[in-house]
């Protein structure tokens, strides 16, 4: 199959602890009927406002949050119906890197044993073979072999960031959902981590959901991209066509706040209204209707609903609702 990996109508609603205008316990839908298929060997990007649920989304494909609802199909086998050994098993093939990998690195460990973990659980290298496989892995990632000793405080940000990768790789796993990985990062280490992260996924044929709300970033990087609002996905394309052909109004809002990639391409700076609606009680019809530049009538009263608007293109836009 072409797709390592396809979510079905995923959905993670959960009731929310604290109140919202006087409503106790509203229910947040914060990943809300997603559909994605990613393909063997690309970089799926998937951006938006934080808040928009791509963390949740990420973590629930990979059943670090437990989805409400949907099918997750990982190279035909729909995993979230595993249980908690087969879902174990499933860490060799599926990793994830976090923005901040300081904080999900244990303090106490010498990066050694966090290198060697992964391997003694999965019993990846024999006793002999270990200290080799974790130098290699520290070479991998551009790291000096003397590092082997050190503990986490000892390295700046971009260096922890470059252990969380080589951790994530320790288990030789197919697909990385990368989490922001370089948002928390000084501006002058980012495209290192970047171009590093790009020659690991060639050389060892990964594939990335990459998360981010930076769409420069993305596109430098991605294949494919997945604009997300209040838990859905509104725009999906190629990353050429989604720059060239913005086609949801948010999508061309998010555009419009970053240095054009394409000087031939003439963009209008359209400036949002207001922020995220509160997720616990998102808008009639339309979620972005509150927002939206172009609201019709219609939209806070009808919902739409993700369309195929050309190959490979998918819009969830009135505007673009070729069936009227
Ligand atoms: Fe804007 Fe209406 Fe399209 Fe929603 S459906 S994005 S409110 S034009
Ligand atoms: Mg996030």
């Amino acid at each position: 199959a072409p797709y390592l990996l396809q979510v079905r109508n995923l959905k993670k609603h959960y009731v929310s602890k604290s109140g919202f205008l006087g409503r106790k316990n509203p229910v947040v839908k914060a990943v809300d009927g997603i559909d994605l298929n990613i393909r063997k060997g690309e970089i799926l990007g998937l951006v938006g406002e934080s808040g928009c649920g791509k963390s949740t989304l990420g973590r629930s494909i990979l059943r670090l949050i437990q989805p409400s609802s949907g099918n997750i199909v990982f190279e035909g086998k729909d995993i979230l119906s595993y249980n908690h050994e087969q879902m174990r098993l499933m860490r060799k093939e599926m990793q994830i890197i976090f923005q901040d990998s300081g904080a999900a690195l244990n303090p106490r460990m010498t990066v050694g044993e966090i290198l060697g973990a992964p391997l003694d659980i999965f019993g990846l290298a024999k006793e002999e073979e270990k200290e080799r496989r974790i130098i290699e892995l520290l070479e991998l990632v551009g790291l000096n072999k003397a590092y082997v000793n050190r503990f986490p405080h000892e390295f700046s940000g971009g260096q922890k960031q470059r252990i969380g990768i080589a951790r994530a790789l320790a288990v030789q796993p197919k697909l990385i959902v990368c989490d922001e990985p370089v948002s928390a990062l000084d501006v002058s280490v980012r495209a290192q981590i970047l171009n590093l992260m790009k020659e690991l996924k060639h050389k060892f044929e990964l594939t990335y959901l990459f998360i981010s709300h930076d769409l420069s970033v993305v596109h430098h990087l991605c294949d494919r991209i997945a604009v997300m609002y209040l838990g859905k996905i509104v725009e999906i394309a190629d990353r050429d066509k989604l720059y060239r052909n913005p086609s949801h109004p948010y999508t061309r809002t998010l555009l419009s706040a970053i240095p054009n990639p394409d000087p031939e391409l003439k963009r209008e700076r359209i400036v949002l209204e207001g922020d995220v609606p509160n997720p616990a009680n998102p808008p009639s019809g339309c979620p972005f209707h509150t927002r939206c530049p172009y609201r019709m009538d219609r939209c806070s009263a009808q919902a739409p609903y993700l369309k195929q608007m050309g190959e490979g293109h998918s819009v969830s836009c009135h505007l673009v609702d070729t069936s009227l």
